[in-house]
């Protein structure tokens, strides 16, 4: 039954009747769901495609390398709620997408990766297609859900599964395997349309139930030193005026996660950013607002957490994150929006938290915050991490739309702590994987999707997984400003390797201009050396809108071994000096 539209090829009638094909049809039910950008590299078999789409009215962006196209897709979604879509070629094209589709699926971030795929019947008989390889059966453990449209009639249902798959419940990454010959099929234009499928209600609300919003609630009021941990699925959920309501009105410290930060801004006075350990260890009732505990808080126990028992709340989408660490003594499960509405509206009158416990972690904070002062401020050159980080925490400061890129080693950890973040889903970064490539696809994608201009603040070796994106910036005319804190090296550029005459394992070429580079695509470039040089070139680029990458040259001997992780990476006891 399926097939007879597809094979009921006209006769005669090719001029009565009006045809479509699968190129058509795809971009069809794109646009009916409002997925207008795409982002991803041409090459066989979706060359046309991505030319079709682009005349239909679509934003396609052409990448030179598919995973940071990809990560531009997953950082889409995170922004938009609506899935990124990322295309790329079949086999190696696939695979170097599937990295980003992991990562979205780990960040709980709605993405779609579609990728042309070889002839069906021979890569199954393993009889040596063009780029032949089992993307589907590849792609499934690595994400939420995968699917194959092998009719062009089926090119609607296949879209509307995709969109609902990637967006509804917990967000994650969906495959959408395209075979070549799928692009081609012709049938009826006027079944073709009827075949379509604008979904409705994608992401339904998930109203949490009463009891569970009672007891959290108990539990929260119960607390003598009550914090409420703020993570990026809050973020993602756009619900900022609820999140921000209750956090008030609780009274309690909150502590941001990464991309968590400035739903409320780090310098509210709830804040407990400063006091980071303080809370985790002194707390005696935690709640998580879309924040996993995973590694990024210790699991949940340990020393981090200190002595003290504690109870904790969760708030999340995904019954089965429940005890997944630690026990949670108040599930509350439901989307964000929904849940905090409900917290709020069933609150009544809020008691005040302790004074005691407010005044321990203002004042933890306020000393800390007053510690770092003087070192933000320094104008040492060549310049520390501080010095720079001090100049940029200005600028975002003046600057508080601007969207924020960070990765790297140092620069990520010490970025996070230093850079105040003043208004939601303005800091994009690394994420629950760590990972380092983000950079110029999320910067990419940052831009387009928001029309903000973007700050990115990249260690040398992070930037350099994605740097040959820069021509896409310059290409795309994109409001980019890429600061490279340049220290010559993998956390330091110091290592030497006393056994051959190669370079240590960590290091880079000596003071290389990483300016340079985006000169070559017409771009500015600027050294800076000092505090004050990169403060002008950053205020410059900004004010310009002009694509623009700042070679930061930060001491060489500054930096430590793996950031703040240091304890993750093991260390031979044995290794010679
Ligand atoms: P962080 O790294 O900032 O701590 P995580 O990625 O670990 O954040 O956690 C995000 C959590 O948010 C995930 O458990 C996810 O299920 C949840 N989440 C994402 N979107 C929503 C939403 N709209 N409503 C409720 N929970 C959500
Ligand atoms: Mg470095």
């Amino acid at each position: 039954m399926a097939d007879a539209a597809v094979k009921e090829k006209p006769a005669a009638a090719e001029g009565e009747r009006e045809l479509t094909d699968g190129f058509n049809l795809l971009i069809e039910a794109l646009k009916l769901n409002g997925l207008n950008t795409i982002y991803g590299v041409p090459g066989i078999p979706i060359t046309d495609f991505g030319r079709m789409a682009q005349a239909a009215g679509i934003r396609v962006l052409s990448f030179r390398h598919e995973q940071n196209a990809g990560y531009a897709a997953s950082i889409a979604g995170f922004l938009t709620k609506k899935p990124g879509v990322c295309l790329t070629v079949s086999a190696p094209g696939f695979l170097n997408g599937l990295t980003a589709l992991a990562h979205a699926t780990t960040n709980c971030f709605p993405m779609i990766l579609m990728s042309g795929s070889s002839e069906r019947e021979i890569v199954d008989l393993q009889q040596g297609d063009y780029e032949e390889m089992d993307q589907l059966a590849i792609a499934k453990p690595l994400c939420k859900a995968a699917y194959r449209v092998l009719h062009a009639q089926d090119i609607g249902i296949g879209l509307a599964r995709a969109i609902r798959a990637a967006v509804s419940g917990r967000p994650g990454g969906v495959y959408l395997d395209l075979p070549a010959k799928l692009f081609g099929q012709v049938m009826d234009a006027e079944k073709g349309k009827q075949s379509l499928v604008k979904v409705i209600d994608a992401a339904p609300v998930q109203i949490p139930s009463s009891d569970s919003i009672k007891r959290a609630l108990d539990v929260l009021k119960s607390a003598k030193r009550p914090l409420i941990i703020l993570g990026k699925g809050a973020a993602y959920a756009q619900a900022d005026d609820a999140i921000r309501s209750f956090v008030e009105k609780t009274g309690a410290p909150f502590l941001p996660m990464s991309m968590g930060k400035g739903l409320l801004p780090d310098t509210h006075p709830q804040c407990a950013g400063a006091a980071r350990s303080t809370v985790l260890k002194d707390s005696d009732v935690v709640m998580l607002i879309g924040a996993r505990l995973n590694w990024l808080l210790s699991h949940g126990k340990g020393k981090a957490w200190g002595e003290a028992p504690k109870k904790f709340i969760q708030v999340d989408i995904e019954p089965k994150e429940m005890d997944s660490n630690v026990e949670i003594v108040a599930p509350v499960v439901g989307d964000i929006g929904s849940c905090v509405g409900a917290m709020l509206h069933a609150m009544g009158a809020w008691p005040a938290p302790p004074a005691d416990w407010v005044k321990t972690v203002t004042s933890k904070r306020d000393e800390n915050v007053a510690k770092m002062a003087p070192r933000l401020m320094n104008n040492n050159v060549p310049m520390d991490y501080h010095g720079a980080l001090g100049v940029l925490r200005d600028i975002v400061k003046a600057r508080p739309d601007a969207i924020l890129v960070n990765e790297g080693a140092n620069t990520l950890d010490l970025a996070r702590g230093i850079i105040d973040v003043y208004k939601p889903r303005k800091r994009i970064d690394v994420g629950t994987w760590g990972i380092m490539g983000i950079g110029m696809g999320y910067a990419i994608a940052a831009a387009i999707e928001t029309g903000k201009p973007v700050l990115c603040v990249e260690g040398d070796s992070a930037f350099g997984f994605s740097g040959m994106e820069v021509e896409t910036i310059c290409r795309y005319k994109l409001p980019v400003c890429i600061v490279i804190f340049n220290n010559d090296g993998i956390y330091r550029g110091t290592d030497v390797n006393n056994a051959s005459s190669d370079p240590a394992t960590t290091v880079f070429v000596k003071g290389s201009r990483y300016d340079k580079m985006i000169e070559a695509f017409g771009g500015t470039g600027v050294n800076a050396t000092s505090p004050d040089e990169l403060r002008r070139a950053v205020n410059e680029a900004m004010d310009s809108g002009k694509p623009t990458l700042i070679n930061a040259v930060i001491d060489p001997k500054a930096g430590s071994e793996s950031g703040r992780i240091g304890n993750l990476n093991p260390q031979s006891a044995l290794k010679k000096k």
